[in-house]
């Protein structure tokens, strides 16, 4: 946590989820009551063909709904891909952009990731740019260049803490099981505040960084509690409505 900064907690359900796993965001819009809506914003991020029947189904909860990824423009002959105006038509209010699933399914750089970022803004979303090492460069000791090169040029200039949220995701942490400890988690965050105060001021200090990969009811206590850990970003615990809802539980006693 960081002091005065209202955390987040993001459930993204990735290529998972038909139409009979509504009963589990119908499930999580109710257990979002007023008192955990006053601890902690709640966001589940469905795909897309769920995204305006998520949003209807949320209407006057205290869950939000936010996108998996859009395209950089606004329309046009992109066969299969949605725009961020697409999203907000849904009425969504979030969209993650620069997940390492993209970034490596689809080769997506740091130039494209900018690009959606802009694109959120530009529909009145907030974007969620992820960022995060692999594997390979966390053993070979290049996490903090990696993050600083990612920060430097997936995150667009003028970015703020209203329209921009920060979610740190080591690539070999995300649906393994496996989790830096509290004390690297609490390093490494450190780091990323320092990276956004220099480049973005005060907007730095403020914007919410969220740790994501493996995090779980049973982990979930811990991982929140570090500093500089605003919230978390959970892909496979996010599907069931009672572990994503243990998960947010946290912030009740936080
Ligand atoms: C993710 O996909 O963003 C993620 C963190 O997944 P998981 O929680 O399953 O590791």
């Amino acid at each position: 946590m960081t002091p005065d900064i209202f955390p987040l907690v993001a459930g993204n359900w990735k290529m998972n989820g038909e139409r009979d796993k509504l009963d589990q965001l119908a499930l999580m819009a109710q257990g979002v009551d007023e008192e955990l809506a006053d601890n902690v914003d709640v966001v589940v991020c469905p795909p897309s063909t769920l995204l305006y029947v998520a949003t209807t189904l949320s209407e006057d909860t205290g869950l939000q709904v936010g996108a998996q990824d859009c395209h950089n423009e606004a329309s046009g002959a992109h066969t299969g891909d949605i725009s961020a105006e697409m999203i907000k038509d849904c009425l969504a209010d979030y969209c993650i952009v620069g997940h390492s699933e993209r970034r490596v399914d689809h080769g997506e750089s740091d130039f494209h990731v900018a690009g959606k970022a802009q694109a959120c803004w530009r529909a009145e979303l907030t974007a969620i740019i992820c960022i995060g090492e692999t594997e390979a460069e966390y053993d070979a000791g290049k996490a903090e260049d990696v993050l600083s090169r990612q920060i430097a040029m997936s995150v667009p200039e003028g970015a703020t803490e209203d329209d921009t949220i920060i979610a740190y995701e080591p690539v070999w942490a995300i649906g393994t099981g496996k989790t830096p400890s509290p004390d690297d988690v609490k390093a490494i965050h450190a780091f990323i505040r320092e990276e956004l105060a220099q480049k973005f001021g005060g907007h730095g200090e403020r914007m919410r960084i969220l740790y994501g990969g493996s995090v779980k009811p049973a982990n979930a206590a811990e991982l929140l509690s570090v500093e500089n850990v605003d919230g978390a970003l959970v892909g496979g615990a996010s599907l069931k409505a009672e572990d994503f809802l243990a998960i947010c539980d946290v912030y009740r006693k936080l």
